[in-house]
């Protein structure tokens, strides 16, 4: 059984009078993608970056690696990878000057044509960010998560807006950052996303968590209480049909 690397009980977030994260309750395992999903709206950016420290809550208790929210901020920063918007990134700099950048923010040292690599940017080292790519900007963003060594990533929305050969190839980078034994939590309103990439979700509407468990087991829950689908279900999708037509490889270089 694997350790519990989050906890979060009762957490709630008010906006003046509105009530975002209305009393939610979840724990996260070490070295698992958990899912947080939800339409827009739903309360999944405010619970995150509540846990990543960058967002006041209201009340409740988040427990991170055994530190406690409200008293160890600090160190809970040490351990945790943020994404950054893409947009937050100096315009004037290259990749390799911004994880430079990075490390000396971090005080650590990392080979910056290693973490390139690793996200297969190796090409773009002396590109600036506005050059790069949907799906490019992205993988930088995530590789810049992992400049300090985290034990958990953050991942808001990560494939928005991307193209499916782009979303494909973020996914299997998630999957091999989750392979080094890295915990990954990521929000989605992709429900394929969702069942390819996690192992367990919480679906979120309203501030509430309406669900949680394993993907599979959500499915044959929902089947199990006699639904069907309005359409007999085919052995494809439509965007079986894309990618087969247009191929897995990336349209960005
Ligand atoms: P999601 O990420 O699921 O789309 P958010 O956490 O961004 O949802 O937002 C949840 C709700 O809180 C939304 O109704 C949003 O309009 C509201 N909200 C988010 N940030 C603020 C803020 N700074 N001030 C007031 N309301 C906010
Ligand atoms: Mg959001």
């Amino acid at each position: 059984m694997a350790n519990t690397i989050i906890s979060v009980n009762n957490l709630v977030k008010n906006y003046g009078t509105f009530q975002a994260v209305k009393g939610i309750s979840f724990e996260v395992m070490e070295g698992e993608i958990f899912g947080l999903l939800g339409p827009n709206g739903a309360g999944k950016s405010t619970t995150l970056e509540i846990i990543e420290t960058l967002r006041e809550k209201t009340s409740g208790e988040v427990i991170v690696d055994g530190l406690n929210l409200d008293k160890q901020p600090n160190e809970i920063k040490k351990i945790i990878g943020v994404q950054l918007q893409t947009s937050g990134f100096y315009p004037g700099l290259n990749l390799l000057q911004l994880i430079e950048l990075f490390c000396g923010l971090y005080n650590r040292h990392v080979d910056p044509m290693e973490l390139l690599d690793m996200v297969n940017l190796r090409d773009k080292a002396k590109s600036k960010v506005k050059e790069l790519s949907g799906g490019q900007k992205q993988r930088f963003s995530v590789a810049t998560t992992l400049i300090n060594n985290p034990r958990i990533i953050f991942l808001d929305e990560p494939t928005t807006g991307l193209d499916p050969q782009a979303r494909r190839s973020l996914w299997e980078l998630v999957k091999n950052i989750r392979q080094r034994g890295t915990t990954v939590i990521i929000t989605t309103h992709y429900m394929d996303e969702a069942e390819y990439l996690c192992d367990r979700v919480a679906i979120i509407d309203s501030g509430k968590i309406v669900a949680m468990d394993n993907p599979d087991a959500l499915i044959d829950k929902l089947v199990a209480s006699g639904f069907e689908r309005p359409k007999e279900m085919k052995l494809a999708n439509l965007e079986d049909v894309f990618i087969k037509l247009t191929g897995h490889s990336l349209r960005e270089d």
